[in-house]
């Protein structure tokens, strides 16, 4: 700094010179997209989720846009979107001093403020803001968010990034396909959706080959599946805010087989029957 006797401030250093207004919209607009769903243009709050290009959007607003597309009148820029499979639910670390400024911002008044506040997610692994001002990746099989650095330090000293896992939460595999979240350029945009038609073409061919061995082998690994989320789901509620949707149950999933429900104590046949339960007291048959 000038000013203290110890050095000749120059003109650059006294005179502040204006940004450019494109560039200070460029900039807001960036910042925006971190902050706000892609669709409804809300407040990103938990459960986020995230397309193959890397946008972000409440889970809410991208279930109400696949029941009706029209709904946020999109001109065919979420057209990718089109089934809950081409979404991945983030799985976003809280940003310690994001929680404490985001309430303070909160009072203190809207737009500006809310440009300017910490964000509330942070990189689990490095610290970093999730600001817009740092790059982050997820990975698609688990959409562990996390700083791009932190990514990449991890992968230069990994001689084989394609069989690494998620540093966050151990997915093996994972480093093997990472997404760029909210791409800034076009270029990254093309690099996004060309790995987008390649992930695509890849998962067909694997669910092909599912349905292809149809052996009894498949049909438990497929309920195993089936029970992660939900695991996940009460596992992650004590220690952050997500809340597990209330029509959750494996009964009023028409994805699961009669055959797996009637397993269930939550099944009509457990409930109906008129003898204690065969493996232990069942409460739900006195309600
Ligand atoms: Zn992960």
């Amino acid at each position: 700094m000038g000013g203290d006797g110890g050095s000749i401030p120059k003109r650059i250093e006294l005179v502040r010179s204006r940004q450019k207004p494109e560039q200070v919209a460029k900039e807001a607009e960036l910042a925006a997209r971190w902050r706000h769903c892609q669709l409804s243009q809300e407040l990103l709050n938990r459960p986020i989720v995230a397309c193959h290009l890397g946008r972000m959007y409440n889970k809410t607003a991208a279930l109400e846009f696949l029941l009706d597309r029209e709904k946020y009148g999109t001109s065919g820029a979420f057209e990718h979107i089109r089934s809950l499979r081409d979404l991945r639910e983030l799985k976003l670390a809280d940003n310690p001093e994001g929680q404490e400024k985001a309430a303070s911002s909160s009072a203190a008044g809207a737009g500006a403020a809310a440009a300017s506040a910490a964000s509330p997610f942070a990189c689990p692994l490095s610290g970093v803001e999730m600001n817009g001002r740092f790059r982050f990746v997820f990975p698609w099989s688990c959409g562990c968010a996390l700083a791009e650095k932190a990514v990449d330090q991890l992968l230069k000293s990994a001689p084989n990034r394609q069989s690494l896992a998620c540093p966050s939460c151990q997915q093996p595999d994972a480093m093997s396909d990472l997404i760029v979240l909210n791409p800034a350029t076009d270029a990254e945009v093309a690099a996004a959706s060309e790995a987008m038609v390649a992930r695509k073409r890849k998962l067909r061919q694997e669910s092909k080959s599912n349905k292809s061995s149809k052996s009894a082998a498949a049909a438990p690994a497929a309920a195993k599946r089936k029970q992660q989320p939900a695991e996940s789901a009460s596992a992650s509620s004590t220690g952050s805010k997500i809340a597990r949707p209330s029509g959750s149950s494996i009964q009023n999933n028409p994805k699961a087989s009669a055959a797996l429900k009637s397993l269930l104590t939550s099944s009509k046949e457990a409930k109906a029957q008129d003898k204690a339960h065969w493996v232990t007291f069942n409460p739900g048959y006195f309600r």
